[in-house]
């Protein structure tokens, strides 16, 4: 297949807007309804340019020596009962990345990876177990919603950014792919059913609030102090608390807007009735919303996540205390493997 034919200085398609695309296809000595045509096959999900059969069999053949398709292509897909699909991706490279579809009552989300592992070395986390292979391109950040909604036949309408990856390690990418996204003539996905998560990057956040002001940002908080959450989380000893917060404060005030923190109860750890004390200290009187979520135990992993019970009491004292809160619902749980597990049981097989 022409795809698999080395990147050389194939120009990569999959990135690229309308008016990019019919720049490049004119430069190339061809029509630009062309570009228009291409450009509705990579928004349909389409894979290779074999597939794209209005073209004409020449200018396929023109194109799989000048251009590539950098998309994910499904290796495997697990389906649970209630409708959630986990895809594991390979890249042109062989990289593999996961993405999970859902299903919600108000629509079907996926969330999408933006890196090939990680590199934050957060201490529960799979994605990072090995390190970061590489930032993940526009393109292959799409392609997975592309993908997804092909091998489903249902539209995506909801998008998290809170996959494999540190979305602000990869900003460049990040915003062009929120773009795409956001773009009529692509997807036409509404900003404000896009979140991204970060694990608190603050130079990041302060760029992203200025960019993306109506994009929903999430922050992986999972402890309320300083020395439990350096422990947890490397990021925390270069921006700890005061600044993660005072960031987060910049959002909330531009933007009016709630911020989700992410908590994943740990057994132990951080959910005593002392961490969550000091939770509601630090969250007390801000537009928060804490998303709880026992943790998903990983291989050889030295935590163990919170029972459900104690995730609902958690729950209840927090709203208590006037602070909004959920137990994140358990989707696909007979194929809950956390993040990064299905990419890293296939390495090992
Ligand atoms: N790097 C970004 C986005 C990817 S992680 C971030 O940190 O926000 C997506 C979420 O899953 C984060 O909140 C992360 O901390 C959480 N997570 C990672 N491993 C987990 C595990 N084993 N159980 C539950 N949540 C986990």
């Amino acid at each position: 297949m022409a795809e698999e034919k080395a990147v050389g200085n194939r120009k990569n398609l999959s990135d690229m807007t309308l008016e990019e695309m019919r720049v490049w296809f004119l430069s190339l000595g061809e029509k630009r309804f062309r570009a228009d045509q291409v450009y509705r096959w990579i928004y349909q999900g389409a894979g290779s340019f074999d597939e794209m059969k209005n073209l004409p069999v020449n200018l396929r053949k023109k194109l799989a020596v000048t251009a590539r398709l950098a998309v994910p292509h499904i290796v495997q897909v697990q389906r649970a009962a209630d409708g959630t699909r986990k895809y594991l991706f390979r890249l042109e490279d062989d990289n593999c990345i996961e993405s999970v579809f859902m299903k919600y009552h108000y629509g079907n989300a996926i969330c999408v990876s933006s890196q090939a592992g990680c590199r934050m070395g957060c201490a529960f986390c799979a994605s990072t177990r090995e390190g970061l292979a590489r930032n993940l391109s526009a393109g292959e950040m799409a392609g997975q919603v592309l993908a997804a909604q092909r091998e489903t036949g249902e539209r995506i309408g909801h998008i998290v950014v809170m996959g494999s990856g540190e979305p602000f390690e990869n900003y460049d990418a990040l915003a062009r792919f929120l773009r795409l996204l956001h773009a009529k003539d692509a997807l036409g996905i509404s900003m404000r059913h896009i979140t991204v998560s970060t694990c608190g990057l603050v130079p990041g956040i302060h760029r992203f609030v200025r960019d993306f002001p109506q994009v929903n940002l999430a922050i992986s908080l999972h402890a309320p102090t300083d020395a439990l959450r350096s422990r947890l989380m490397p990021v925390n000893r270069k921006y700890p608390l005061t600044e993660l917060m005072a960031a987060c404060e910049d959002y909330m005030a531009q933007t009016g807007r709630r911020i989700t923190f992410e908590y994943a109860l740990m057994k132990g750890i951080n959910d005593r009735d002392e961490d969550i004390a000091r939770l509601l200290a630090l969250l007390a009187g801000k537009r928060a919303h804490v998303n709880l979520i026992p943790l998903n135990a990983v291989r050889e992993s030295a935590f163990s996540g919170s029972s459900r019970t104690r995730a609902r009491e958690i729950c209840q004292i927090l709203e208590d205390h006037g602070i909004p809160a959920t137990v994140r619902r358990r989707l696909g749980s007979e194929i809950d493997a956390a993040c990064g597990q299905l990419r890293l049981s296939r390495k090992r097989s």
